[in-house]
């Protein structure tokens, strides 16, 4: 008896041990630079009211060609083309897809693949019934209280703009690359990209171009967002997840509803739903996923580096602990959200059909089929129907952080935000990076915007802005980015 409980008591010690002497090893992956040469933004702040300027152009996705927004984005291309005149004398633009913008900045060593940094022009509407709620017009670019605020500011003109500034600094400083850069600008990111970033892609793969790396919109920085750490955290996304939706569709006889049969196309499309809510997508841990914890748990207190440290044992318990937060569950698994639903035209009637839709985002490791196959078998009832619908898009490649791309994009963030953690993650929204997913395995999605837990929300929504200075830190770190990447 006695030895039974000493061989438990060393076996636990044993392992008190090994926990303690991982988390001991688990060594800060944060990188100490070189300090740079600095990069001196305009005293009268130029650089913010261009910004201001473009975002008062509404440039909102075109849904159709008699679209009358198209006249928006001919001026907007009038505004870049007087307002960087070396951007114009310099770069070789093309107009793409009626309405993107593709500038080529040749490279002095053709021997270099060339890198493209991309961002788009346009922007998703406002929501009439919020308009009233904006502190400022939407798309008034008002400069106020240190922000430039409007449609657009985060959501991607301070890219589109920040990209401008970059080079068109560069310019004026002399600065000839190495390396061949192409500015890509998507005219419809925010309804697919089909028409311009995937049009970009074909005719730079027409060409037989190949990309060391693509930079696009993404991730930011994250100021006492992430539990557990202190820093603003620099998310650079890795991968992002694949889109598929799913309508789900019932049938039944129809008729009075004061006799009604066992099964209802209502009833039984709820049967379905329910089964789906009872049985989530598996948590797992991606490759994103997990190099996220391992860049960002070594800065942890010893509570947190101690589980992260030996995901061998608590993988489970963090799956469990991630999975109770809607954002961090995406982070874990495939989501899938009913987003609506239909059936019935009158109170008293049974309707023939009913419908659901169903919104899966698809986890790094899943696919389009798989998820479906899943689904149909969760609810396992023939009698519904699951249809595919057409916009359906995998999950992207991981794009390797042991790459010389990533520790650029690494670098460069430590030398313009010296106090900023870096970390990969996983991007749980699209963007118009995936398109180019042939011409490179190296695509990192990252802007340096800080946000803090109220900013989240203003993406897509009410107030978007941006700090003065962080939209000159954007510009500044365009221009080192390219700076660094010329070798
Ligand atoms: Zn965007």
């Amino acid at each position: 008896m006695k030895k039974t409980a000493f061989a438990v008591l060393a076996l636990f010690s044993i392992l008190i041990a090994i926990l303690f002497i991982r988390a001991a090893g688990f060594r800060s992956r944060q990188i100490a630079v070189d300090p740079i040469q600095p990069i001196v933004m305009d005293r009268e702040r130029l650089a913010a009211r261009r910004l201001s300027q473009a975002i008062q152009f509404k440039t909102i996705s075109l849904q159709g060609s008699e679209d009358r927004g198209a006249q928006e984005f001919r001026r907007l291309h009038a505004f870049i083309d007087k307002s960087f005149l070396h951007v114009a004398q310099h770069l070789r633009k093309e107009v793409v897809g009626g309405y993107s913008l593709l500038y080529t900045w040749p490279g002095k060593d053709p021997q270099l693949k060339p890198a493209l940094l991309m961002a788009h022009l346009d922007v998703v509407p406002v929501d009439a019934a919020t308009e009233s709620s904006w502190s400022e017009p939407p798309f008034s670019g008002r400069i106020a209280g240190g922000f430039v605020w409007g449609r657009g500011a985060m959501d991607d003109k301070a890219s589109v703009m920040g990209l401008l500034e970059a080079v068109e600094y560069l310019l004026a400083n002399g600065f000839q690359p190495q390396r061949t850069l192409y500015l890509a600008f998507g005219h419809d990111e925010e309804i697919g990209g089909r028409a311009g970033a995937a049009q970009i892609a074909a005719l730079l793969r027409s060409r037989g171009i190949a990309l060391e790396f693509v930079l696009d919109e993404g991730l930011n920085i994250f100021d006492g967002v992430i539990a557990g750490i202190n820093a603003p955290a620099a998310l650079v996304g890795i991968a992002e997840k694949g889109y598929l939706s799913l309508q789900l569709t019932t049938q039944s006889a129809g008729g009075h509803s004061s006799t009604p049969p066992a099964d209802t196309a209502i009833g039984e499309l709820s049967r379905a739903l329910q089964r789906l809510d009872a049985h989530p997508f598996p948590a797992r841990l991606s490759d994103p996923a997990r190099e996220m914890f391992e860049f960002l748990g070594p800065e942890m207190a010893w509570s947190k580096k101690l589980v992260l440290a030996n995901l061998w044992l608590f993988e489970p318990l963090l799956k469990k602990q991630l999975s109770r937060s809607p954002l961090t569950n995406a982070l874990i698994r495939t989501t899938a959200a009913p987003t609506m639903i239909h059936a019935g035209v009158k109170e008293n009637v049974l309707p023939s059909q009913a419908t659901a839709t169903i919104n899966l985002r698809l986890a790094p490791g899943d696919t389009i089929a798989g998820a479906a196959a899943r689904v149909r078998d969760v609810i396992g009832d023939p009698h519904v129907d699951v249809k595919l619908l057409p916009v359906q898009i995998e999950p992207s490649e991981v794009s390797d952080t042991r790459s010389p791309s990533f520790a650029l994009l690494n670098r460069t963030i430590r030398q313009i935000a010296p106090q900023t953690l870096v970390a990969p993650a996983l991007l749980v929204a699209a963007t118009d990076s995936r398109h180019y997913q042939n011409l490179s395995k190296n695509i990192f999605r990252f802007l340096p915007i800080t946000l803090r837990p109220d900013d989240v929300k203003r993406y897509h929504g009410v107030d978007e802005r941006i700090a003065i200075e962080d939209y000159e830190r954007c510009v500044r770190f365009y221009a080192q980015l390219i700076r660094n990447s010329q070798s």
